[in-house]
């Protein structure tokens, strides 16, 4: 990268063709924000995949560049809550879909949609959580505000051995719970259980046919799939058992019964990222920052250069990828 030209990963539709590359451009492309920040890394998330790939409609201008989260060094900044040289974590905001994305090694942004870097997290180990264990834990915030609490039942997550799934797991076992791991992929139980799982069943268990109410089973749910099994989780939820909804890589309809929740209480709480206001964010980071140990962030990551995000977004839109994907973007 010269002073000035910098690259960047840029999907462009153009006669009804789809082109997915690297480019070089200048500081001066960039969209008008306050703060310009030199981004380290990025991360692919499952949306990114979509984006990438064109398997969802995520991406709302084109040409358009891609990745919704990054960290990374202020250069400059208009704003008086950053100085050239703090470290900063961007994640959701419509980066990456409306704006101008991660997987570039320049960005110029809002101040208010950046974060501080918290003490204790490396800006690598920072976006091995990114978007998606940012969302875990606001999943596990969620749970809590509902009413979950010190319990010897099972709380179970379901996309276990993905990027929300693996953090999920983690975060719950660090903070205490029981944790049950739900994977369509039974060769990562190790990873799982390394992950602090104490046990890892088969997401099968969700979609079987089964009865309106089973025995109660969970006291809580972190549901990352969506659909049918989503729809299943709630027949063994235990007496108020809360579930958080925060995913769709298998469906985005589901039926239930109702019994579950006009006799046993369960709660349904939905989670969404993109848009959580600032001071939330910032008490969600500091507490992955605190719970999550460095050695258990890096257990679950593999870092690719930027040229491998074509191919890693097939991976990952076909479920094929376990826990984190970080983007260094100056590989
Ligand atoms: P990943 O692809 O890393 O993980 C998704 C996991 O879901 C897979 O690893 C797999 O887990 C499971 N899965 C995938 N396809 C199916 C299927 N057809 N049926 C059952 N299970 C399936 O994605 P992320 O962790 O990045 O994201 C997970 C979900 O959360 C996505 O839908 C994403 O859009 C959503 N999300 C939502 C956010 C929000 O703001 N609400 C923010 C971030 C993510 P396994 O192999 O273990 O079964």
């Amino acid at each position: 990268m010269s002073d000035d030209s910098f690259r960047v990963l840029v999907v462009e539709e153009r006669g009804g063709k789809r082109s997915v590359g690297l480019h070089d451009v200048r500081v001066a492309d960039l969209p008008p924000g306050e703060v310009l920040v030199r981004v380290a890394y990025s991360t692919l998330n499952y949306k990114d995949g979509l984006a990438v790939t064109g398997k969802g409609k995520i991406l709302r201008t084109n040409p358009m560049v891609p990745g919704i989260d990054f960290a990374g060094t202020v250069v400059e900044s208009a704003s008086p809550a950053y100085q050239p040289g703090d470290e900063v974590i961007l994640t959701g905001w419509g980066v990456g879909e409306r704006h101008w994305g991660g997987f570039s090694q320049m960005n110029r942004v809002k101040a208010d949609w950046l974060v501080p870097l918290p003490a204790g997290l490396s800006l690598r180990r920072a976006m091995a959580i990114g978007t998606a264990g940012f969302t875990a834990m606001l999943c596990v915030q969620a749970l809590e505000r509902h009413g979950l609490g010190p319990t010897e039942r099972e709380v179970v997550v379901t996309g276990a051995a993905g990027g929300v799934g693996s953090v999920a797991v983690a975060l719950l076992a660090r903070a205490g719970y029981n944790v049950v791991a739900a994977t369509g992929r039974p060769a990562e139980a190790d990873y799982l259980r390394g992950l602090g799982a104490s046990a890892v069943i088969e997401r099968a268990f969700f979609t079987n046919a089964g009865r309106a109410l089973e025995g109660e089973r969970w006291a809580a749910a972190v549901d990352t799939v969506g659909g049918p099994t989503l729809g299943g989780i709630f027949r063994s939820m235990a007496y108020q058992g809360v579930v958080a909804a925060c995913g769709n890589a298998g469906g985005v309809e589901f039926t239930a019964s109702v019994f579950p929740f006009i006799l046993r209480g369960v709660r349904l709480v939905g989670v969404e990222s993109v848009l959580v206001p600032p001071a939330e964010r910032r008490v969600a980071w500091a507490r992955i920052a605190r719970d999550l140990p460095g050695a258990l962030i890096d257990q679950m990551t593999e870092v690719i250069p930027l040229d491998a995000v074509p191919a890693y977004s097939e991976t990952i839109t076909n479920a094929q990828v376990r826990g984190r994907i970080v983007v260094d973007v100056n590989a």
